[in-house]
């Protein structure tokens, strides 16, 4: 080890130094939220998720780049685009037709700051944690009634070291703290943020280790393992979310294997059957992507509540749809 190393290692750490800010990514902060836990919530959206489930209704939270969103149906052609993009990506042609080149967009967003008609936006951008707890801290005062701050995404944990340090100043601030979460990360990033957590909001997407693989392009058993860890923790309430999409994981036997893991855990709190909706689905055309799940019907209450109704014969845990 070079001398400078060992003077900068050998230096007293003191209680007042200046904290180097955490910089994450997001793509929205969402005010006045109630279904993203107790009471009234401000939700803060974090980009990148590792997983890719058919029916994700957030397609500009899964990767971590910043992306260009394009809304063609308020698009009205005036080409103001096309003059202001360095890479010229946008064209408008003698027809009127607007055409994006998304290989030639590097995300800088000037044609979004310029489109007058909003029919582009910028998805994604960087925000120190302080500047994240700013933004929710202006809504203390709705949050009387139980109410906080949640994190979704995307994938919360994708960002371990960003969502633990917004959740540890919102402690600090004495806000509720929930995490909205698939659970897949390794053990180490689950526990960062655990420590600052109060609620998760823990996604079952399904219960055979094979069909979650396939729904959603990863493997359980680190989830397993997660929402194990988190039970053991008493003052981590888990409220287990089903998402519940019709030609995927509608199966009794899924439903009813949640059932029976709710039972075998002392720290759940409530069951929430997710009923499936479309709204994704033009998300992923913005984006320039195809959807992987074209469903554009929502999920049919009256079978979901057959199946909650059922599942409450086999648990004790309150059991709703969303
Ligand atoms: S600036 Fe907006 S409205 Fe004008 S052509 Fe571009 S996307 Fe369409
Ligand atoms: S975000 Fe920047 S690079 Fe991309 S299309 Fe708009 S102006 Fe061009």
């Amino acid at each position: 080890m070079s001398a400078p190393e060992k003077s900068k290692q050998n230096k007293p750490e003191t209680a007042d130094a200046p904290k180097k800010s955490i910089t994450g990514k997001i793509f929205n902060i969402q005010h006045f939220c109630v279904d993203d836990g107790p009471g009234i919530r401000t939700t803060v959206f974090l980009k990148g998720c590792p997983l890719r489930c058919a029916w994700c209704h957030n397609p500009e939270g899964l990767s971590s780049e910043t992306q260009l969103m394009f809304y063609a149906e308020k698009c009205v052609s005036c080409g103001k685009c096309a003059v202001l993009c360095p890479n010229k990506a946008h064209t408008v042609t003698e027809d009127g037709r607007h055409l994006l080149d998304r290989t030639k967009c590097t995300a800088c967003g000037i044609c979004a700051e310029n489109c007058f008609y909003g029919a582009l936006e910028i998805a994604g951008r960087e925000i120190t944690a302080e500047e994240a707890v700013e933004e929710v801290m202006k809504d203390e005062p709705f949050y009387t009634d139980g109410g906080g701050v949640t994190l979704s995404g995307g994938e919360p944990l994708f960002q371990a070291d960003f969502t633990a340090e917004i959740l540890r100043l919102c402690k600090q601030k004495g806000l509720h703290t929930c995490v909205e979460t698939s659970g897949f990360a390794k053990r180490e990033q689950f526990e960062k943020v655990l420590r600052y957590t109060d609620m998760l909001l823990f996604d079952i997407k399904e219960t055979d280790g094979e069909l979650h693989k396939k729904f959603t392009g990863v493997g359980l058993e680190q989830i397993m393992d997660n929402l194990r860890l988190a039970d053991s923790c008493d003052r981590v309430k888990t409220v287990l979310r089903l998402p519940s999409v019709p030609g995927y994981n509608l199966r009794p036997e899924h439903f009813e294997a949640v059932a029976e893991l709710a039972g075998g855990l002392k720290n759940v709190i409530e069951i929430h059957i997710e009923p499936y909706h479309p709204l994704g689905v033009e998300k992923y055309g913005n984006l320039g992507l195809d959807p992987p799940c074209k469903d554009k019907n929502f999920a049919d209450k009256a079978e979901l509540e057959k199946i909650r109704e059922h599942m409450q014969l086999l648990t004790d845990v309150p059991i709703k749809i969303n």
